[in-house]
């Protein structure tokens, strides 16, 4: 039997930067993916946010020009709100070559990553176990804790273009009959076009791939692809942080946590920032056995409570079951205040709390 400090269950972004992490900080860090390489089945359309490409050293070769222009449109498509912002707001990654850096990251750490390796993995015994397995995660099951229960499914469709848009824009089109309780869009930087839909999947009006192909055939600013198209989706958790997330024998981190904001279905901000308190956490429990400090530190209670405000939002925008009502709140929308508002929302500074919410567990690294 092979012993380890930690087993580390899923090589997404989550599961990567928490071993490269707890790697570094000396302990034995075993990662099994199930995946036989991270650059297939990715699901991800890979935009990220100002706060993310501030915050983190992602590698710049992966990440595609800066997209400052949104455009909001109700279900006729008629009077969409534009908003342009004065400084880079997203980037959308290649995200094949930012799985491939976060493993070179997690191996140059000291951490072992085991690819094609579904946990639990035959013949090792770990002292904790960190579920970064994603939004149906099997470790929050077999450790006992909270699971998530409220889903969205998203698919998309990805292709280089020529002569895209000028400028990159993000475009997002709220139709509860296309992608109810969420929303259609359609990134385009001028190199790439990310052509999606996500919604409720009890609600939605067909087979999300049919849906996505009359969205792709319809919407009138969707480019020609210019080469080979890749198709995307998968599950995306919006009922907030689950409230158990640790336990003394592990915790959860990323998906699996629950950690995607419950209003934009954003889950790769929170999933770096949460690999770093998990990581902080961890490290503290193994060389402690304080099992009360990890509860107190790692408590998803805590961290949902940073939500409120968005999931009631969420909780709006879910039971939104009409074209009539979007329009209705589109003539809101076009107003000072209510562009105010939007460009708050899609342009804001608030991200997933980062680790300084816990100043305790900072002092203690
Ligand atoms: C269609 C779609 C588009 C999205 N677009 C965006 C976006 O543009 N921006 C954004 O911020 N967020 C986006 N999200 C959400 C974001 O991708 C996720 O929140 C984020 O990738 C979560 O990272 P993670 O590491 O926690 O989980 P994942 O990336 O899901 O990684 C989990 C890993 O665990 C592995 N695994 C699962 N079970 C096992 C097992 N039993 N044993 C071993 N390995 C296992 C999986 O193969 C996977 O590699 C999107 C989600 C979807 C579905």
């Amino acid at each position: 039997m092979e012993t380890v400090d930690v087993l580390v269950a899923g090589a997404g972004l989550a599961g990567l930067r928490t071993a490269s992490l707890l790697a570094g900080q000396g302990f034995d860090v075993l990662v099994c993916e199930r995946r036989a390489r991270l650059d297939s089945g990715i699901r991800t359309t890979g935009i990220f946010v100002r706060r993310t490409f501030e915050d983190f050293p992602l590698p710049q070769r992966c990440l595609g020009p800066a997209v400052r222009r949104v455009v909001l449109y109700p279900p006729s498509l008629r009077a969409p709100v534009e908003l342009v912002s004065t400084r880079d707001e997203y980037r959308v990654a290649d995200m094949a070559g930012i799985y491939s850096a976060a493993l070179g990251q997690a191996r140059q750490a000291g951490a072992r990553v085991r690819l094609g390796v579904s946990y639990p993995p035959a013949g090792v015994a770990a002292r904790f176990t960190i579920g970064a397995d994603g939004a149906r995660s099997t470790v929050a099951r077999r450790l006992g804790l909270d699971v998530n229960r409220h889903f969205i499914i998203g698919a998309e469709e990805e292709y280089p273009v020529t002569g895209g848009a000028r400028p990159p824009t993000f475009h997002c089109v709220l139709d509860p009959r296309l992608a109810p309780g969420y929303l259609a869009w359609l990134v385009d930087d001028g190199q790439r076009a990310h052509v999606g839909l996500a919604g409720r999947p009890e609600r939605l009006a067909g087979p999300l791939p049919r849906l996505l192909g009359s969205f792709a055939a319809e919407f009138p600013n969707v480019p020609a692809p210019a080469g080979p198209v890749r198709r995307r989706g998968g599950p995306i958790p919006i009922g907030g942080v689950l409230r158990r997330i640790a336990c003394p024998g592990g915790l959860l981190v990323g998906d699996a946590a629950g950690a995607v904001s419950p209003l934009t279905a954003g889950g790769l901000d929170p999933c770096l920032r949460m690999a770093q308190l998990a990581a902080a956490v961890t490290g503290d429990y193994l060389r402690t056995g304080d099992a009360s400090a990890l509860r107190r530190h790692y408590d998803g209670r805590a961290l949902r409570a940073r939500f409120r405000t968005r999931l009631l939002l969420r909780q709006i925008l879910s039971r939104i079951g009409t074209p009539g009502t979007v329009e209705a709140a589109f003539r809101l929308l076009r107003t000072p205040p209510g562009r105010a508002a939007a460009a708050r929302l899609m342009f804001g500074d608030g991200s997933f709390p980062d680790i300084r919410v816990f100043p305790s567990v900072v002092a203690d690294e």
